[in-house]
């Protein structure tokens, strides 16, 4: 007997997006942590499986990828005092509060927030995390523990801010570090925990704030790091008309000019927003092929701009989808931002050019490529069995015809079951290992206390 891992067969779903053109009607054959084979309509694996799992109630997508996050804020949603500020006030209100995170919070919040993101069929997130007060050094080694405890796939960013309120910045000068402090933990982090190649479960990323919260030394020191490792880099850019009046008056620049000038205007990059851009800049963001996280909620709530995302993926920019941090949102729903995505881009673009299947094809494939990564975001021979698959058959999906489209239009905002590597995560809409009662008990109290201590 030949010693292979088993082969499943998730068999006959209701309709299949696979991001490409690949057919897979009949369904997918996993073994191990790949996918092996697919299966056409009315056909059957050319290998006999061990296991046969029915989808024939599901739609099947390649597990989402999200982009954008601050796992931490989960601990600050909907709060009073930023429900209806532009990102600012809405920063200037919040610092002081984040200020005061322990590692206990931002564990709490990161498991809250993955725990979401995989519910609603996200197998890998990006996690901006920029904040480091004191006491809270360990901050992305607390991410790491939770992204391995719940086995989703995570980029994790070793964020930072530089710029202080007294060096004419907008943080408060006890959120901002040393330059040296963050380049040594940047190594550290690299050399601890960053997996390369196919496969890879944590990989990390190097992520000064923004414009408007570090100095131009750390963005090219930053880019000097991630080239030096061959990590990625992510950063803030083009969110608001606010931090375009910031770069022109501090810097004498544009945003993309700016970003040119530090070493970052290229393929490595992804940027967060990525929305108040002239045509010259798409073009050149195009041609250097730096990817934009489209977070549309987040542009909503915050009533930052509509992201010039077709053009930008014209131009040859990768676009991916982000939820943004919780504080902005404020859900970490990655199947429901998709949906939000195909609506914002069709006030732009028009109905005809913004289909369901470009909406999933961004917070997929277009996704994977943001983080820099070609054996996830599609349902492929060869490639990483990340799966996602949503029932069809509750209330808000009756009545409807096309299940691809109806994912989207109705409104679909739980998977049913998530596979990652080759493993059920999700399974009838419970995340496999995780008490999630106990969870809100312990993150509500943390996110009471946060508060109760700020203010
Ligand atoms: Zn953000």
């Amino acid at each position: 007997m030949e010693n292979r891992p088993s082969r499943l067969w998730v068999k006959n779903p209701l309709a299949v997006f696979t991001a490409n053109d690949l057919d897979a009607s009949g369904g997918v054959v996993v073994e191990g942590q790949r996918i092996v084979e697919l299966v056409a309509a009315g056909g059957e694996p050319a290998v006999a499986c061990d296991e046969t799992y029915d989808a024939g109630n599901h739609v099947l997508t390649p597990g989402l990828i999200n982009t954008h996050h601050h796992f931490y804020q989960t601990l600050t949603r909907a709060w009073a005092p930023v429900v209806n500020t532009p990102l600012f006030p809405w920063l200037k209100n919040l610092y002081p509060v984040w200020a005061g995170l322990s590692s206990r919070d931002l564990e709490l919040a990161t498991t809250v927030a993955l725990a979401e993101l995989l519910l609603s069929g996200c197998t890998t997130a990006a996690d901006h995390h920029y904040l480091f007060p004191t006491g809270l050094d360990d901050a992305i080694d607390v991410e790491v523990d939770v992204v391995r405890r719940l086995g989703v796939r995570a980029l994790l960013t070793r964020g930072s801010m530089t710029l202080g309120e007294q060096d004419g910045g907008l943080p408060p000068q006890s959120t901002v570090q040393r330059p040296e402090v963050i380049l040594a933990d940047s190594e550290r982090l690299i050399e601890t925990y960053h997996e390369r190649g196919e496969g890879a479960v944590v990989q990390i990323a190097l992520a000064p704030c923004s414009p408007f919260s570090v100095t131009q030394s750390i963005m090219r020191d930053s880019a000097q790091l991630a080239e030096q490792h061959d990590v990625r880099l992510h950063t803030h850019l083009a969110e608001t008309f606010d931090e375009e009046a910031f770069c022109l008056e501090t810097f004498g620049l544009r945003t993309v000019d700016y970003l040119e000038s530090v070493g970052w205007l290229s393929s490595r990059t992804w940027l967060g927003h990525g929305i108040h851009f002239n045509d010259e800049e798409i073009g050149r963001l195009g041609a250097a092929g730096t990817a934009v996280a489209h977070c549309p909620s987040s542009n909503m709530r915050l009533a930052s701009g509509i992201a010039r995302a077709v053009e930008l993926e014209e131009a040859g920019a990768p676009i991916g989808i982000g939820v943004d941090g919780s504080a902005s949102n404020d859900a970490s729903n990655m199947i429901l931002e998709a949906r939000q995505a195909l609506y914002l881009q069709r006030l732009k673009y028009g109905a005809e050019l913004v289909t369901p299947q470009r909406a999933l094809g961004w917070a997929t494939k277009g996704s994977a490529r943001a983080l820099g990564r070609t054996d996830l975001g599609e349902i492929a021979p060869g490639k990483q069995a990340d799966l996602a698959l949503f029932r069809l058959d509750g209330l808000r999906f009756s009545g409807s015809h096309d299940p691809l489209s109806a994912l989207l239009l109705c409104g679909a905002d739980r998977a049913d079951r998530v596979m990652i590597g080759g493993t059920w995560r999700v399974v009838d809409s419970a995340i496999v290992g995780l008490d999630t009662e106990r969870l809100i008990v312990q993150h509500s109290e943390a996110a009471r206390r946060l508060l109760a201590s700020a203010t």
